[in-house]
This record gives structure tokens, sequence and C-alpha cells, in this order.
């Protein structure tokens, strides 16, 4: 280690958003932790967790924020968004209502937060694939019409969860530094 380099600090929060059970504590759980709930309650949520991560080389801390289940009475708070640069907005593959709640989300989030707020548009729950209820087709096509990045995960099978957080860091850091 050069004692000469310059250590900047680069911390970016991002929260979780989307309806309620469409995994997203889990999505964090399994990038975090490499941890999987398979009956897992709003409890787990944590209210947020930091992350380091290595973009082009340097350092970068997301702190991501995941709700503690208040999605359920439509009650997140201002405070959860203020200062978010960066948002993974959930859909389950397999449950077409929480789809259909993905505008009500992008309103959310455009009118709690200051500043454009780098999105991705994470379909969920890829594993499910008989249950399957929501095309990718279908996603892509919201997705590219909305302006967001578009990613089929799973957090049971771990199937491209690092890939949703690390589109969206990426994304930030190449935009603010
Ligand atoms: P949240 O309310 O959005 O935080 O959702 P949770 O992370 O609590 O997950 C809700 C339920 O879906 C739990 O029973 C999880 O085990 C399950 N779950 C989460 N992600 C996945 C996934 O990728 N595949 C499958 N099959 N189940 C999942
Ligand atoms: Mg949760």
């Amino acid at each position: 280690q050069s004692g000469e380099e310059q250590t900047e600090d680069y911390l970016f929060k991002v929260v979780l958003i989307g309806d309620s059970a469409v995994g997203k504590s889990n999505l964090l759980a399994r990038f975090a932790r490499d941890e999987f709930y398979p009956n897992s309650k709003s409890t787990i949520g944590v209210e947020f967790q930091t992350q380091k991560m290595e973009i082009n080389g340097k350092e970068v801390k997301a702190q991501i924020w995941d709700t503690a289940g208040q999605e359920r009475f439509r009650a997140v708070t201002s405070a959860y968004y203020r200062g978010a640069v960066g948002a993974l907005l959930v859909y389950d593959i397999s449950r077409r209502q929480t789809f259909d709640s993905i505008g009500r989300w992008l309103n959310e989030l455009q009118t709690h937060s200051d500043m454009n707020v780098v999105t991705i548009l994470v379909a969920n729950k890829s594993d499910l694939k008989d249950a399957r209820e929501v095309s990718t087709a279908e996603g892509k096509t919201l997705a590219e019409a909305q302006d967001l990045f578009f990613i089929e995960t799973s957090a049971l099978d771990s199937s491209n969860v690092s890939a949703a957080f690390q589109t969206v860091v990426r994304e930030i850091f190449n935009i603010l530094s």
C-alpha cells in the first residue's frame, strides 16, 4: 500500500422498494451475507447494510436500505428515500399484482427523491419457472419505456443478485465520479 495514495470515500445510498414479499430482504441477505431465508418474515429487515464494492479499481461503499415491512401498509416514509442515489425496484415474476404496482412505486420514488435516482427494475424469483406470470419480455418493455435498467434475479439460487446491485452502483459511480 502506498502511503501517498489518496483514499477517496464513495458512499452511495441505495434503497430497496417494491411490494411486500417480492424478496427485497432476501436479495440483500444474499448479496451482503450470502444467506437465504426460506420463510422470512418482515422482521428480518435491517435498517440498512453497508457493503464494500470495487468499481473501476476504486473502493465504493453502498449503503443499502431495506424496509422493515412498512410497504405492506403503504407507509414507506420520506426518510427512507432521503438522499438515495440508487434504487432496486423489485417485483415477483410469479405474482402479476407485484408487477402492476411498479408504476405506483416509480411515482413514490419520484415524489420523494430530489434527484434522478439510478433505478433498476428487478424481476425476482426467476427460479419459479412453472409459476411465472410475468414474461421477461414484459419486464424489459416496461424498463425500456421508463428508462430503467432491467435484470432477472433469484435470491434463492443466487442468479444475478450481485449483478443487480453492481449495475446500479457502477452507474452511480460513473455519473458522480
Ligand atoms: P420482502 O417482503 O420483499 O422483503 O420479501 P422477503 O425477502 O421477506 O421474501 C418473501 C418470501 O419470498 C420469503 O418466503 C422468501 O423466502 C421468498 N423468496 C425471496 N426471494 C426468493 C426467490 O428468489 N425465489 C423464491 N423461490 N423465493 C424467494
Ligand atoms: Mg423485507
